[in-house]
């Protein structure tokens, strides 16, 4: 766990990031890329002004998130809120460390808060729903809860504290308390993992992005009728810009064409042809999962490759050592092995 006492000094804070990079998508709002997965700075960044921010990064970010404010909004920077499109780990990674360090209030959907209170996990991410790597790996993915206590609050219809003129709008599917954020007179759209604009499942197209609307990432979304229709209402309000929670800011034509294209064909472009959740959504309420659809045996199947490849590599591990161990050398009691010492100046983690 991150422990942040104290802010970082000017000259720290000021330091660029090797995983934040800012995207300005209108002059009150910038899109922070935490490696491959995007958050929002609301305000100008003018001194005194407030803002908020949307979403909290990848686990260990929390350092890395507070540097790119102070280098936006000036040292001592401080949101009045966070607020969050959903409580999956690649959204809330630095979001403790966050709220307890500006000491500000946080905002989700009442039907996310078992996720971000402790009391249930979300449904299992679903490894067959194919698409490349990143869903393969998924079920590998910290799937929750957290638990903020009761620093997290349930949003109030209609009432967006420190969010002047912008609404949210209740978007499930990908997960059961989602939210998208739209600000009607520039049809701004932070649409979280509503949609994205890359191909969340591959790593390749996470990696070089592209422009493009896409679906939810399938293998974290447990009821595709309802992110069908989520999509539907979003693409109703003709968003000129939209800011999601992976891919770049798109806007113009392109994203009207797009997003239209997948409202309508959201069957064929974004469901997967199999996976569990396909047939029947998980179930959840406000104390979270309460029905789970039965694991596909090609998830069995998966677990088992998986369990089996882990055994042979540790088997041929041994082999090979076993085999590396000459007599003489082991007469002599020489080392089998030469210690590498690590040497400094290899990559840190952003936030120690
Ligand atoms: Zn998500
Ligand atoms: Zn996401």
């Amino acid at each position: 766990m991150i422990q942040m006492q104290t802010a970082p000094r000017a000259a720290e804070a000021a330091k660029p990031s090797r995983n934040m990079h800012l995207i300005q998508v209108t002059p009150d709002v910038a899109c922070i890329q935490n490696v491959m997965v995007n958050l929002y700075f609301v305000g100008h960044n003018r001194p005194g002004a407030d803002w908020v921010l949307i979403d909290a990064g990848l686990p260990y970010s929390a350092q890395g998130i507070l540097r790119a404010a102070e280098r936006h909004f000036g040292a001592g920077a401080r949101p009045r809120a966070i607020y969050l499109t959903h409580g999956h780990f690649d959204h809330v990674g630095g979001l403790r460390e966050l709220a307890e360090f500006w000491d500000v209030p946080v905002f989700a959907h009442e039907l996310e808060l078992p996720y971000l209170t402790g009391l249930s996990s979300y449904a299992p991410p679903d490894p067959n729903v194919g698409g490349g790597l990143l869903a393969w790996i998924s079920s590998l993915y910290p799937r929750g809860p957290i638990d903020l206590g009761r620093r997290v609050n349930a949003l109030q219809a209609d009432d967006l504290p420190y969010l002047d003129k912008w609404r949210w709008i209740h978007t499930p599917g990908h997960t059961p308390g989602h939210v998208s954020f739209f600000r009607e007179q520039d049809r701004l759209l932070i649409a979280g993992d509503a949609f994205t604009t890359t191909k969340p499942e591959s790593l390749r197209a996470q990696l070089r992005p592209q422009s493009g609307v896409y679906g939810p990432p399938a293998y974290f979304t447990s009821d595709w009728a309802s992110a069908w229709s989520s999509v539907q209402r979003l693409a109703s309000l003709h968003p000129a810009v939209a800011a999601t929670g992976h891919g770049l800011p798109m806007k113009g034509a392109e994203l009207e064409q797009d997003l239209q294209t997948l409202a309508r064909d959201f069957d064929r472009l974004a469901v997967p042809r199999r996976g569990r959740y396909v047939l029947q959504p998980a179930v959840a309420d406000k104390t979270g999962v309460v029905y789970l659809p039965p694991a596909p045996v090609n998830a069995l199947f998966v677990g088992a490759l998986g369990l089996a490849g882990t055994a042979g590599a540790v088997a041929l591990y041994y082999g090979l050592r076993r085999r590396n161990k000459s007599p003489r050398t082991a007469e002599r009691g020489a080392p089998a092995f030469t210690r590498i010492t690590a040497t400094s100046g290899g990559d840190q983690p952003d936030a120690a």
